[in-house]
């Protein structure tokens, strides 16, 4: 099959790996002229494991331009721009309409029938009330008559988003009409995933329920592990403990500094202003984005009872990314940590094995530590606040790290292993 994927980021040079590996020809639209270059020269513009490898193999069946017109002889296309949030918590759409208008008029032109697929999420309604009407006044056509339209919401993980991809859980098809929905589900049949049909609307519920689920359960560890803390109980046995009741499960429940990521935070925060749009008072949406949002400060209260005044102290953050895998540092909870840090006086190093420059650009008065080495040999507190595999040399580092602060925001090293050698303690253990 033809397939277009407008969108060359997370989620969109995934989605064209993957159909590229299925046997597909894909041709990846972006506005960014060094991703599309890094693409055709067959280098990941992003950081996620076996991306390198499967764009290599594929580079035959992979085309990067920043011309639309392949959307016209593509059977389908698919909207992954990035629909970031408005300062008001709703989404921002700008780039899912333009996208939109682009499609459009290459539908225009196209002379057999065509599917578009926003796979972008937007809120509920947003594909029948702003992307139809867009595509089908620009193209002059009909959806369902003339050409197809679904809403099929990505569920991949940043760090896992390959082997997400490949083996979904579930792919959720919103359909305007059986035609398209019936194109879509054939481009996914290889993947032998179950498929729920649903309208569009629906589908694009089911994105923004999963992931308000996801983070309240992030939310909720993270409560009982405050309490737990307070009552000097693991909160890591705790969730040992629940997890063994399926209805509970074992995942997600591992208390620390809060979510982050280009998703929960968005997600939740665009849902709960969907609700409040519709005059509907979400309590549980909104406990759930204040709890995150207080929690990475556990982190600075546990440092000071430590340490006292941080005026001057120099404090290592080990890990920059919103979680280990990515290089991707949106909405990380370790911004506003060194944000907090920097406003109580600490003078801060951080180290990342793949974000650390980004992070500069971001928070300009900190120093990036060249290695972990680096970063502990040269602060008197440490930290540790993404979960990267590296970090838990720092349970052989016994020299260095003798007499030395090290507080955990993600549960990683052997607590006891740690006492024995420097002042540790986790967030909510
Ligand atoms: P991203 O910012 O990484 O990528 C978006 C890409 O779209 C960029 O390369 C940008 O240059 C390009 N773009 C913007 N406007 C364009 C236009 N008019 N034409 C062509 N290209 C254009 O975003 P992402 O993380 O891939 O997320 C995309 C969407 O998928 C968002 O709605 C997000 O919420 C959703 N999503 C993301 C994830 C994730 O893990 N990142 C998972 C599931 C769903």
């Amino acid at each position: 099959m033809k397939i277009s994927v407008i969108g060359s980021g997370y989620v969109g040079l995934i989605t064209a790996v993957c159909f590229a590996d299925a046997g597909h020809s894909v041709s990846c639209i972006d506005i960014d002229s060094e991703k599309i270059r890094k693409i055709n020269a067959g280098i990941p513009p992003i950081y996620e494991e076996g991306l390198a490898e499967l764009l290599e193999k594929n580079t035959g069946r992979i085309k990067a331009t920043s011309d639309y017109a392949a959307i016209k002889d593509s059977e389908i296309t698919f909207i992954c721009v990035g629909t970031p949030s408005n300062a008001d918590g709703s989404i921002n759409i700008d780039y899912v309409l333009e996208s939109s208008k682009q499609a459009g008029l290459q539908v225009k032109e196209a002379s057999s029938y065509g599917i578009i697929v926003v796979k972008s999420t937007v809120v509920p309604k947003t594909t029948e009330e702003k992307i139809i009407p867009v595509l089908e006044k620009i193209s002059g056509r009909k959806a369902g008559k003339d050409f197809g339209v679904c809403m099929n919401p990505e569920f991949l993980k940043q760090g896992s988003a390959i082997r997400d991809f490949m083996n979904q859980e579930r792919i959720v098809i919103g359909e305007h009409d059986r035609k398209s929905g019936d194109a879509l589900e054939s481009l996914y049949k290889s993947f032998n995933s179950p498929v729920l049909r649903t309208d569009l609307r629906t589908a694009e519920m089911i994105k923004y329920a999963s992931n308000g689920f996801l983070a309240a359960k992030i939310s909720f560890i993270n409560e009982v592990g405050n309490i737990c803390k307070r009552l000097g109980i693991n909160a890591y046995k705790v969730a040992e403990g629940m997890g063994y009741d399926p209805r509970i499960g074992k995942h997600f429940l591992e208390a620390g500094i809060g979510y982050g990521g280009s998703c929960f935070p968005k997600d939740t925060k665009a849902l709960s202003h969907l609700a409040k749009s519709i005059g509907y008072d979400p309590k549980i949406l909104d406990a759930v984005i204040g709890t995150n949002e207080e929690q990475h400060k556990k982190m600075i209260e546990i440092i000071k009872r430590k340490s006292g005044s941080l005026k001057g102290r120099r404090v290592a953050v080990l890990g920059a990314t919103f979680k280990k895998g990515t290089d991707d540092l949106r909405d990380s909870r370790s911004i506003p940590l060194i944000r907090d840090l920097l406003d109580e006086g600490a003078e801060v190093s951080v180290f990342d094995p793949i974000g650390g420059a980004a992070i500069k650009n971001i928070l300009g008065s900190i120093r990036i530590a060249e290695s972990l080495e680096d970063a502990v040999n040269s602060n008197e507190i440490i930290s540790v606040a993404t979960n990267w595999d590296e970090f838990k040399k720092l349970e052989d580092m016994k020299e260095q790290l003798r007499g030395k602060v090290v507080v955990e925001g993600r549960r990683l090293l052997d607590a006891e292993k740690m006492k024995s050698v420097c002042d540790f303690e986790g967030v909510c253990w």
